[in-house]
């Protein structure tokens, strides 16, 4: 049986590397519209342009005409507060790596949006129960029939860096999400062109709980080569992965997983931290363990 999303407008919160590539995959795959907002016009700026880039490469490569490049982008529009987003079916947040920070945006979206518009959060880590607490409005028991329709209706709905390419998607029902949200967010991302799998709510979910720990490994064992002779080769690719997530993302995720497990094995390491508190993340800032271009 095929579901229907019934998804004609979708919200993208966060026009960061992951929130620009949802954008797009929605516009050109789901062939939705999409509004699309940040609270930076630097980051929307950024992001269109990776929009247009992808979709020039597209035609480029004769993936898509002119013509059809065109509509795709004429599909995203940009709006400078949450509040132009009251009108979509569904929304996708993809803010930084923060809890505070997501409960602030849907505790805004229990008052702004429909009350049958679907939220998603495509947070890394963090507890979809503990976001979609938020999502009922002030003065609301959760426990009641209202309470309990306004957190149902929001789901973790994970994509994967870069998301034009990646091809899997981590659907993370909170305790509180219904099945109609579950169905229709799974029809959407499928629309996408995404294979969805289905996590339990625990700390990473299932890729980063198995990733992130590797890559903190590794930026532990970066302050030993120098002591070793000969030295040893770090699993280069785990720094590169590292810097294409980002390095303030990598660590948001890391504390989660260690506040989340109360296990020390899961302790950030030291240097991670520093490179965050210097302000280097990686590929998106142009600076982390390398120097990126342009
Ligand atoms: P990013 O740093 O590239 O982008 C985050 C964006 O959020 C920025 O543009 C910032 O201006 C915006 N933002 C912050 N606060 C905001 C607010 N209050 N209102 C509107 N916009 C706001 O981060 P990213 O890599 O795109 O990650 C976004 C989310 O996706 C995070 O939850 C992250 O864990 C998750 N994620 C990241 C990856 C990855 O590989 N980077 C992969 C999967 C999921």
């Amino acid at each position: 049986m095929v579901i229907a999303h019934g998804i004609r407008t979708l919200g993208v919160v966060g026009a960061g590397q992951m929130g620009s590539g949802i954008a797009l995959v929605s516009a050109l795959r789901a062939k939705v519209q999409v509004v699309l907002h940040d609270r930076s016009k630097e980051q929307i700026e950024k992001g269109l342009e990776f929009i247009d880039k992808l979709l020039v490469k597209d035609v480029g490569k004769g993936r898509l005409t002119s013509l059809q490049s065109k509509e795709i982008r004429e599909r995203i529009s940009v709006v400078d507060s949450l509040d132009g987003l009251r009108d979509v079916d569904m929304v996708v947040e993809a803010v930084s790596e923060s809890l505070p920070l997501k409960r602030q945006i849907f505790s805004s979206f229990s008052q702004i949006l429909r009350p049958d518009a679907i939220l998603a959060s495509n947070t890394s880590s963090i507890s979809i129960t503990k976001i979609a607490a938020a999502a009922v409005p002030e003065g609301v028991s959760p426990a009641g029939d209202r309470g309990k329709k306004a957190a149902g209706r929001f789901t973790g709905l994970h994509f994967f860096n870069p998301v034009p390419v990646m091809k899997l998607v981590e659907l993370i029902p909170a305790m509180q999400t219904s099945q109609e949200t579950l169905d229709r967010a799974k029809a959407f991302a499928i629309a996408c062109g995404k294979e969805v799998t289905t996590c339990k709510d625990v700390p990473g979910f299932v890729a980063n709980a198995l990733l992130m720990p590797y890559i903190n490994e590794v930026i532990y064992c970066m302050a030993m080569p120098l002591t070793l002779n000969p030295p040893l080769s770090l699993p280069d690719d785990f720094i590169t992965s590292a810097q294409s997530i980002g390095l303030d993302t990598c660590l948001a995720i890391q504390k989660t997983l260690y506040e989340g497990t109360y296990d020390s094995k899961y302790r950030p390491s030291g240097l991670l931290e520093r490179m965050v508190d210097a302000g280097w993340f990686g590929k998106k800032n142009g600076k982390g363990f390398y120097e990126y271009e342009g």
